[in-house]
C-alpha cells in the first residue's frame, strides 16, 4: 500500500471527537439539561478547569460546540451551543442510556427516557430505516469492510484515560461501562473487530496491529466485564461476544452511521453494515418500544427517577 501514515477511518475520526468520558458527559448535559456555560458544565461534573477549557475548546475546533456570546451583568460572555454535527448524535446518546440501563448495575437510578408521542416511560429499540424493520440485533446484520486494516480504524487517543470516575451517585453522570469501551481505542476496534467475527487471539493480534500485552489486557478487561466470553473448552481458545457485548452493537451502529455522515476516512477504511433481511445498507433508527413509532430527536426527553426507584439498576 502507497499510504504510509494510516490516516484514521471515518469511525475513528469519530472516535477521537467524541471518545473521551469528559467530551461524552459534557454534551451529554448538553442535551440533556441544556447546560450551556462554563461554570455550570464545571459545577455539575466536578471538572478541572484546565480539562473543562481544554475539551470546549477541542469541541469547537471539531464543529461540535459553537461559541454564542451573551450579556450579564453589563459584560460579555460565551456559552456553547450544540451544532447541526452535534445534534445528529442524539440517537447515540440514547442507544448508550438503553444499554447501560439494561446491563450495568448502578448505584443510582438513571433517569426515565419519555416519549411525548405516547406520553410514557419508554425504552429504544434499533431499526433499519430501508425496510423499517426494528428491533435489528447484531445477529440481523452483516459486517464487512474494505481491505484496510484496524489500525486504520483506530486512532492515537488525545488524552489519559480517566480513570476515576466522576460523581458516581449521579445518575447522568455514571456510565462507566460505556467509557471503558468507547473511551479507548484499543477497546472500540476490538469490539469491532469481535462483531466482524474474529475470535482468537492471533487473530485479533494480526487485525488490530496492538502488542500482545495490550491486547491482552483488553480482552481481559472485556470478560471481567461480561462483554466477552472465554470459551476455550477444546484446548483452542476463542473469544466470542456475550448477550451484552451483543447488545453494544446499537451503539456501534449508530455511531458508525454518524461517523460516515461527518467524516471522511482513506480509501478501504469503510465499515459496511448490511441489514441482512433487505439486503441494504443499515441506515439505523431508533423506534419507541412501547407505541412503535420512529423517535424524533425533539419527542423524546429525560426525567429523573425519583427518590422511588429502585437502587442498582
Ligand atoms: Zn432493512
Ligand atoms: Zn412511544
Amino acid at each position: 500500500m502507497a499510504g504510509e501514515t494510516a490516516r484514521a477511518g471515518a469511525v475513528g475520526q469519530a472516535l477521537l471527537a467524541i471518545g473521551d468520558q469528559w467530551t461524552l458527559l459534557i454534551l451529554q448535559r448538553a442535551f440533556h439539561l441544556r447546560v450551556r456555560r462554563f461554570a455550570d458544565w464545571r459545577d455539575a461534573l466536578g471538572v478541572s478547569e484546565s480539562v473543562l477549557s481544554a475539551r470546549l475548546k477541542e469541541l469547537q475546533a471539531g464543529g461540535l460546540l459553537a461559541p454564542s456570546p451573551y450579556r450579564t451583568d453589563g459584560r460579555t460572555r460565551t456559552e456553547y451551543l450544540l451544532t447541526e454535527k452535534s445534534l445528529d448524535l442524539w440517537p447515540l446518546l440514547i442507544a448508550l442510556w438503553s444499554w447501560e440501563r439494561a446491563w450495568v448495575p448502578r448505584r443510582a437510578a438513571l433517569p426515565a427516557l419519555l416519549h411525548h408521542g405516547c406520553g410514557a416511560p419508554t425504552d429504544a429499540d434499533l431499526g433499519c430505516a430501508a425496510c423499517g424493520a426494528a428491533p435489528v440485533t447484531a445477529r440481523d446484520v452483516a459486517t464487512e469492510r474494505g481491505a484496510a486494516t484496524f489500525a486504520q480504524v483506530a486512532v492515537p487517543r488525545l488524552h489519559r484515560r480517566t480513570v476515576r470516575p466522576p460523581a458516581q451517585d449521579d445518575p447522568l453522570s455514571y456510565f462507566p461501562e460505556t467509557f471503558e469501551i468507547l473511551g479507548d481505542r484499543w477497546a472500540t476496534v476490538l469490539l469491532a473487530a469481535s462483531l466482524l467475527g474474529v475470535r482468537r487471539f492471533a487473530d485479533y493480534e494480526r487485525e488490530l496491529g496492538v502488542a500482545p500485552s495490550v491486547l491482552a489486557g483488553r480482552l481481559r478487561r472485556f470478560t471481567d466485564l461480561g462483554v466477552l466470553a472465554l470459551d476455550a473448552a477444546d484446548g483452542r481458545p476463542r473469544y466470542r461476544l456475550t448477550d451484552k457485548g451483543l447488545a453494544f452493537f446499537g451503539v456501534f451502529a449508530l455511531l458508525t452511521d454518524w461517523a460516515q455522515r461527518w467524516y471522511t476516512g482513506p480509501p478501504g477504511t469503510d465499515l459496511r453494515l448490511v441489514h441482512r433481511a433487505c439486503g441494504r445498507r443499515l441506515r439505523p433508527f431508533l423506534r419507541c418500544r412501547g407505541c412503535g413509532q420512529a423517535l424524533e430527536r425533539t419527542a423524546v426527553g429525560f426525567a429523573p427517577a425519583g427518590g422511588a426507584a429502585p437502587a442498582g439498576r
